[in-house]
């Protein structure tokens, strides 16, 4: 159960990432999917079945069916996404976006995360969308499979 100051804080960051969505919403779609990247938050995997490779501060999924990042995958190459990363922390996001320059962000993560996310990339010229998971937590995260598709179809 959150706590009265835990409850304010998410109310706070859910106002502030729906806000900033809403505020890059036409620049994002008018970004070719091939200039996009995706970012998903590595307590989505199935750690039990988990069969991703680890590379430098991500892990590249093999679809193997054992948790929803596999669908979102099929997803991303289906639309010709520049690439998706599973990733285990902000530094990751930082270190991509100044090696692979997307035009544009897919971010899933919990509300905190992602109000952390948008005010570090505030200075950087990209459209950024954020998905909120819709089970937050350190292990065993979850997110809605429609509503990241229609932010990824946008
Ligand atoms: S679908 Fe990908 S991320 Fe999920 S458990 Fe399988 S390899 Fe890991």
């Amino acid at each position: 159960m959150l706590c009265i100051s835990q409850k304010n804080s998410e109310d706070s960051c859910k106002v502030f990432t729906c806000k900033k969505n809403r505020l890059q919403t036409k620049k994002f779609a008018v970004v070719p999917f091939s200039k996009r990247v995706v970012f998903v938050p590595h307590c989505m995997r199935n750690v039990a079945v988990c069969a991703a490779v680890e590379k430098n501060s991500c892990y590249v999924c093999v679809e193997c069916g054992g948790c929803k990042i596999s669908e979102i995958s099929k997803l991303v190459k289906e639309l010709n996404y520049q690439a998706l990363y599973v990733v285990k922390g902000g530094r990751a996001i930082q270190h991509i976006i100044k090696e692979q320059v997307p035009k544009a962000i897919v971010g899933i993560a919990c509300f905190f995360e992602g109000a952390q996310a948008f005010k570090m990339l505030e200075k950087e010229n990209v459209a950024v969308q954020f998905v909120a998971l819709t089970k937050d937590g350190c292990v065993d995260t979850d997110a809605n499979l429609i509503e990241v598709a229609k932010v990824l179809e946008i």
